[in-house]
């Protein structure tokens, strides 16, 4: 299902991960060569791709919402 993204934060690994319109999150990741993403290292890359529906499998699963990390 295309779920729009409305925000970002960091995981444990300095990750960037995606929050998205459903209240899943999902990675957003910048590792070549496997997962070219380099606008996800700016601030301005990624408010730039704020409300960009990603596939989000978590909603095809019908799984829960994700929590959130504490602010
Ligand atoms: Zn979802």
């Amino acid at each position: 299902m295309q779920q729009p993204i409305v925000g970002y934060h960091r995981d444990e690994e300095d990750h960037w991960v995606a929050e998205l319109a459903c209240g899943h999150n999902q990675h957003v990741r910048h590792q070549p060569p496997w997962a070219e993403r380099p606008w996800v290292l700016t601030e301005a890359g990624r408010r730039s791709r704020l409300g960009l529906a990603l596939g989000c499998v978590k909603c095809d699963r019908g799984e829960p919402r994700d929590t959130l990390p504490e602010a």
